[in-house]
């Protein structure tokens, strides 16, 4: 291992920005390495939250007073450097909801309700979280119409001919994720837009796990609609994003009533206020949106390929030290990944350490990981086991962490053998 350069890079991506780390847990130096479901986040973010609240805290949008201005005014270059983030068209393209699940959930219902009719289809993935799952099967319960899904090959890569050979004029939409949040790989969303779009078919890019790792640029990509989280990627909790193309928001009525989405209100005529706000009912996480616009700026200061470069070689370390390990078995080895890395061990006489136990005797040790289906039971049950052991990565992690959670492991099996 080259360990000089790791530690070089290492000092770039300032760990120190990220005060919960350096504590102890069973008198043990925290290790975290549970990013994909959560990330921490840095000083910069935390203190953008107190100061909104100690300086500026008032309604956005309907007042002419002067906090209300101000706080109109960050929200709203909040949206903007979103949309600079993602290199959006426009920032009418961003519309802020309250995480993924909410994007992928406002999406299915509105696009259901204009463009989904009984025996239509929608595809998704086998390698799916539950919130690209979900909300589709509920749309296509609604409306009887055929949820669809795209198989995975023996290595977990998506089967892209069988993908190309289920579309067809009966598919309305295609929802995928970009960054498989159990397998940490990277799927060919160029190749499945590509196919999608010959056919004049729409995409959805589930991108919880990609937009934290890579830097996802929506016009080269030409994806129709993209979601993920804020709090996966330093920014706080309870808020999102949907992009969608203007031409599609256009398209699609709101899925929620009541104040902000209206442009006026009648008994018998009630018409839509101008995108994004058309899909924004009610007050929104103004706070989050300008601690988020904080987040974003911290990446962008590291610089986003420098993030992406620093985290790919991360988990390349984190996969040929699993790899080297007897009886682990990674999910997808070999495969290009992004932040995250599954796996299982196994004992010398075959049978499978559950991945709970190993769980545990890790977190005793000071090291965090996540355990079980992680939303994903689909992918899980056709893996065929109870579930796997993600390691997963942010910008603050470095090698000794993952040199830590090796020993941890290494130790966790000799206990369970
Ligand atoms: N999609 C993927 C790929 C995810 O990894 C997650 C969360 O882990 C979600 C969707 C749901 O995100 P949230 O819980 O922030 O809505």
């Amino acid at each position: 291992m080259e360990n000089g350069k790791w530690k070089i890079e290492t000092k770039k991506m300032n760990r120190a920005d990220f005060e919960i780390l350096n504590q102890t847990v069973y008198k043990r130096p925290l290790v975290y390495l549970d990013n994909a479901a959560t990330t921490q986040k840095p000083t910069a973010v935390i203190n953008a939250l107190t100061e909104a609240y100690t300086t500026w805290n008032a309604n956005i949008h309907r007042g002419v007073h002067h906090l209300s201005q101000v706080a109109t005014q960050k929200h709203e270059e909040a949206r903007q450097k979103t949309a600079d983030f993602l290199h959006a068209a426009s920032a009418r393209e961003i519309v802020f909801t309250k995480g993924t699940t909410n994007s992928l959930n406002l999406l299915a219902f509105s696009f259901g309700e204009a463009l989904v009719h009984e025996g239509d289809e929608i595809l998704v993935s086998a390698v799916e979280h539950h919130s690209n799952i979900v909300p589709w099967q509920m749309l296509c319960q609604r409306k009887k119409a055929r949820l669809r899904v795209i198989p995975m090959r023996e290595d977990c890569t998506l089967d892209i001919e069988a993908y190309a050979a289920l579309l067809n004029e009966r598919t309305r939409l295609v929802s995928v994720a970009y960054v498989s949040n159990v397998l940490g790989i990277i799927q060919p969303v160029e190749d499945v837009i590509r196919l999608a779009h010959a056919k004049e078919i729409p995409v959805c890019i589930d991108g919880a796990q990609a937009v934290p790792h890579l830097p996802v640029d929506v016009q080269a990509l030409d994806c129709d609609f993209l979601a993920f989280s804020a709090h996966k990627m330093y920014g706080p909790t309870g808020l999102g994003v949907l992009y969608g193309k203007e031409k599609w928001l256009n398209m699609l009525p709101p899925a929620e009533g009541g104040g902000e989405m209206i442009e006026h209100v009648r008994w018998d005529n009630t018409t839509y206020n101008t995108l994004p706000y058309k899909f924004e009912a009610g007050t929104p996480d103004f706070i989050g949106s300008y601690a988020f616009g904080v987040a974003l700026d911290y990446m962008n200061s590291l610089g986003r390929e420098a993030i992406t470069r620093y985290e790919a070689e991360l988990c390349r370390y984190l996969e040929s030290q699993l790899a080297a390990i007897q009886g682990v078995r990674i999910y997808a080895a070999g495969h290009e990944k992004a932040g995250a890395v599954s796996f299982n061990v196994y004992r010398e006489d075959g049978q499978l350490l559950h991945p709970f136990d190993v769980g545990t005797l890790l977190d005793r040790q000071g090291v965090a990981v996540r355990t079980g289906h992680h939303c994903a039971e689909p992918l899980i049950d056709a893996l065929g086991v109870p579930g796997t052991i993600r390691a997963s990565l942010a910008l603050y992690n470095t090698c000794e962490d993952i040199d830590a959670l090796i020993r941890a492991l290494e130790t966790a099996v000799a206990m369970l053998s």
